[in-house]
């Protein structure tokens, strides 16, 4: 039996990044992730990639990249990182319009687009860097017992069972949380009903460091700047139409997204390969009980509209770190009450209020009804006239909106 203070289950984008903020905090920890190391470039992978590492490119928000500074993953993710420096939102074929600004704001930019893939090189670079944190891959959850002072788990690595003891279990085992399921914490849940389709283009009019966000009748359609000209492309789509659109030869896929998108950035060319995702909110009814604590996605999954739900996240992961660094500083038990409300004092009201406005907007602009079409429309020409409501949305935006966590204000997790 492996003794740990920490077990990570799921060593996702957010899982590793825990991982990556606990290495070297004297803490024993250890992450159960069911995929294979990412292969380094070049390399031919082991097995199939982790989900979270595939061709999906995020919006990190200025939060985010300072929560990275202070893990010091930063410097390692720049050169894959295109800032946005102005958000230009609209509804296609309506007078609905709004932007915001870094100039506006102060800010050399208001957030950074980066490939998952990128970032999770950056969190595996780091955790090879730190060590300290045992790495169970390609291991799966068997069983799970919680028991007053500790939780006992069976991991099957590479096949063969061991055996953990640890005083916390973190589930940071994406939107299908096996750890959720199995200790049957509720949800609410709701199925929209549509896919994200991503891929990326190459304009030929670019226009470095513009993020679009465009409201169209099956949803939004949002076009991000990534490094070397390109912009990726997160196109909602209704179920049905799906399989159409994934099934559309280049040329075809070229034409109907410059329909929908416009010409602000001139001619689309060279598109990538599409992947499709089915979108869905499932936000955990509670994100803690004793012994466990629920991270990223397996406590909020949301819909991308806006990219928020990797952000939320890291803040997650932010917060829980500086309590485990504080409760080891100060002997405290790392599984015990004083982490674990914290955590849900600190990140409840966060999460709750961003699964709010991303389900609000997701089903708000996909709503064809005249008067509420109307209503948002002039609701966006109200805020592109109103600086001090662009202030408040585009500090949102950053990851600034709320009660920020020591990482997200250039602080360590706790002082070590
Ligand atoms: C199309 C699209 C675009 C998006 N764009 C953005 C964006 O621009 N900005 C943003 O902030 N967010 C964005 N998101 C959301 C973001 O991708 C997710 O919030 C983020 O990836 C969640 O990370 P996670 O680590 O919590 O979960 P996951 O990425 O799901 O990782 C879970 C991990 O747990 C492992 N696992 C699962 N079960 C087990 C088990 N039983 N045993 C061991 N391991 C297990 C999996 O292998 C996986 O590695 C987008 C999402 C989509 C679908």
């Amino acid at each position: 039996m492996q003794d740990y203070d920490l077990v990570i289950v799921g060593g996702g984008l957010v899982g590793g990044s825990l991982a990556c903020a606990l290495a070297g905090s004297g803490l024993r920890v250890a992450v159960v992730e069911a995929a294979t190391a990412q292969a380094p470039k070049g390399a031919a992978a082991a097995g199939p990639p982790p989900a979270q590492y595939d061709e999906r490119v995020i919006a990190l928000s200025l939060a985010s990249r300072r929560i990275f500074e202070g893990l010091g993953i930063w410097p390692a993710l720049a050169d894959a990182a295109e800032p946005i420096r102005r958000v230009h939102v609209s509804d296609r074929g309506h007078f609905g319009f709004a932007h915001l600004d870094a100039d506006d704001e102060g800010v050399p930019a208001l957030g950074y687009v980066a490939p998952a893939r990128a970032i999770g090189a950056a969190i595996e670079g780091c955790l090879a860097a730190a060590g300290g944190v045992d790495l169970l891959r390609p291991a799966r959850l068997g069983g799970l017992r919680i028991q007053q002072h500790h939780a006992d788990l069976e991991v099957a690595v590479a096949g063969v069972s061991q055996l953990l003891r640890t005083r916390l279990v973190v589930a940071a085992d994406g939107g299908d949380s096996g750890v959720r399921k199995r200790l049957k914490l509720g949800v609410r849940e709701h199925a929209y009903g549509y896919n994200a389709i991503i891929s990326t283009v190459t304009p030929e009019s670019p226009r470095p460091g513009v993020a679009y966000e465009r409201f169209t009748d099956s949803g939004p359609l949002a076009m991000l700047p990534m490094t070397g000209g390109r912009w990726s492309v997160v196109w909602t789509a209704h179920e049905r139409d799906t399989p159409t659109i994934l099934a559309l030869d280049d040329d075809a896929f070229i034409a109907e997204l410059q329909q929908r998108f416009g010409r602000r950035l001139g001619a689309l060319t060279k598109p990538g390969r599409r992947i499709a995702y089915p979108l869905r909110l499932v936000l955990a009814k509670q994100i803690t009980r004793p012994r466990v604590a629920l991270v990223g996605n397996a406590a909020h999954t949301l819909h991308p509209v806006a990219g928020q739900g990797f952000n939320l996240g890291l803040r997650d992961v932010a917060e829980l770190a500086d309590l485990l660094v504080t409760a080891q500083l100060t002997g405290r038990d790392p599984g015990g009450p004083a982490v674990l409300n914290g955590y849900r004092r600190r990140r409840g009201p966060d999460q709750r209020t961003v699964a709010l406005v991303t389900d609000t907007l997701a089903r708000l602009f996909v709503n064809p009804f005249p008067p509420v079409r109307a209503a948002r429309d002039a609701g966006m020409l109200a805020l592109d006239l109103c600086p001090t409501a662009r202030h408040a949305l585009a500090r949102r935006f950053m990851g600034l909106g709320g009660r920020l966590p020591r990482l997200a204000r250039g602080l360590p997790a706790a002082s070590r």
